[in-house]
């Protein structure tokens, strides 16, 4: 799901990487990419141009930031902007203050509602809830049957009319469940409705007939996400004729494209609540505009990385040892403590580096990174000299036999560390100079 838009929206941000600040004219040249991007993955026209007015705005309207690279500043707009369409905030179930919930749902046949009923009851079945599966579609052969099966599967109850009453009145059945319910004691009702191949207004009709009829605390418009732009069409339609709350995707892992999880939500300002991703009961669950926007993004967590960082570290202090950084003059073993410490400041390193796109196949690799390590580096500095710390190349060997006496580790602990910071500052060095940055005298060296 979403690989067009991703691959295309990864693209534009590569090519921002190399650049130092951004004109209007490269602001510019990235929303016309975006706009392109997201018209290939189907999203709806009036959603593009919001969302593209948006990201233009707020990209030239940036402040600069030193802890962020115009790339950075660009998705993290991107991000945002996408949180935003996809609803913000993530949408809960309503639960009724008196017992049982009633959740109806509604859409086209074939879009996945009597899955979806199953994986919901299911899902509210783990988390300690007693819901009540109601057949109210009486108009599909076997649907009846089909809720009955998966009612079975996930381990709920299921209430059905009487086989042999003739085609029954799905209005009695709906309102006979929440009696029922009542009686038996289950906190939720799910009722699955009719739909229809197309919309007409008869489904109309029987779906508000239902929801007069039991009054539901949450109407859920199901939809497939595969039908692209017309998951739009189905959605206004569904909104005028019966109303819904929120929305649910279904076979979310069918579709490339996504258009529709990014256009529901801003033309019928509901929240999509659920996504389906699969045939299975467990292929499902409660819809984070958050998670989906960092998927689509395919950025891991680089964005809480980012927004860590940016809490983190006091900019100006970034930029300064930024400088000391890329010249690799003037880098002293404090700054390397000091640097060590920034790092520790932002989380565990292994969370840090789990964060990183690209790292999950790294795991084992990360798991190896120890903490204590850290420790004994940081001790092994503090017990030397401001002296020595300035200037490493002082410490010889009965130097290096009392730092290892005052930070508790061996001599040979000792001089590896001052043989790796002789190493990073050099490696500084190289790359001051493979750079090179004007103005800045290791860049020469
Ligand atoms: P209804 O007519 O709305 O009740 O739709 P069904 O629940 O009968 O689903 C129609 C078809 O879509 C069935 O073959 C389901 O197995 C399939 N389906 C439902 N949800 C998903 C999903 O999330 N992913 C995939 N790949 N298939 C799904």
């Amino acid at each position: 799901m979403f690989e067009t838009l991703s691959d295309r929206l990864t693209s534009v941000f590569s090519s921002l990487r190399s650049k130092g600040r951004l004109s209007d004219a490269d602001i510019d040249a990235t929303c016309r990419e975006i706009r392109i991007a997201l018209l290939e993955a189907d999203v709806a026209l009036p959603v593009v141009r919001d969302f593209v007015s948006h990201v233009r705005e707020r990209a030239r309207g940036t402040e600069v930031s030193q802890a962020l690279n115009p790339a950075q500043q660009v998705v993290k707009i991107v991000n945002d902007e996408l949180v935003t369409i996809l609803g913000g905030e993530t949408r809960r179930l309503r639960f009724a203050k008196n017992p049982p919930t009633v959740i109806m749902l509604a859409g086209l046949q074939g879009a996945g509602k009597t899955t979806l009923a199953g994986k919901l009851a299911l899902w509210l079945r783990e988390q300690g809830h007693a819901p009540l599966l109601v057949a109210a579609d009486l108009q599909r052969p076997n649907a009846v049957q089909q809720l009955q099966v998966v009612g079975e599967r996930a381990g709920v109850a299921v209430h059905a009319p009487e086989p042999g009453n003739g085609v029954g009145d799905p209005v009695q059945v709906a309102r006979g469940s929440v009696e029922q319910a009542r009686r038996l004691q289950h906190d939720i009702v799910i009722i699955d409705t009719a739909g229809r191949l197309g919309i007409d207004q008869e489904l109309m009709k029987q779906a508000a007939d239902i929801r007069d009829a039991v009054q539901p605390d949450e109407v859920l418009f199901v939809v497939d996400a595969m039908i692209g732009q017309d998951a739009v069409t189905t959605a206004q339609a569904f909104m005028e004729g019966v109303g819904f709350d929120g929305v649910v995707l279904t076979k979310l892992d069918g579709d490339a494209r996504g258009g529709a999880a990014l256009s529901v939500r801003h033309i019928t300002g509901r929240p999509i609540m659920f996504a389906s991703t699969g045939e299975k009961l467990e292929d499902f669950d409660a819809f984070h505009p958050d998670r989906m926007a960092s998927r689509i993004l395919d950025m891991g967590d680089i964005l809480t990385l980012i927004e860590q960082a940016q809490r983190t570290f006091d900019e100006q202090e970034a930029a300064r040892m930024a400088g000391k950084l890329v010249s690799g003059d003037g880098f002293t073993l404090d700054d390397f403590l000091e640097q060590m410490m920034m790092v520790r400041k932002m989380g565990p390193i292994k969370n840090l580096l789990g964060m990183m796109p690209g790292m999950g196949q790294m795991r084992d690799q990360l798991n190896q990174v120890d903490e204590r390590d850290l420790d004994r580096v940081a001790a092994i500095i503090r017990s030397m000299t401001p002296g020595e710390r300035a200037e490493p190349k002082l410490i010889n060997g009965s130097r290096r036999a009392r730092i290892a006496r005052g930070s508790g580790v061996t001599v040979t602990e000792v001089a590896n560390l001052v043989v790796r910071f002789f190493e990073a500052q050099k490696m500084m060095r190289q790359m001051a100079g493979g750079m090179g940055i004007p103005g800045m005298p290791g860049g020469r060296k």
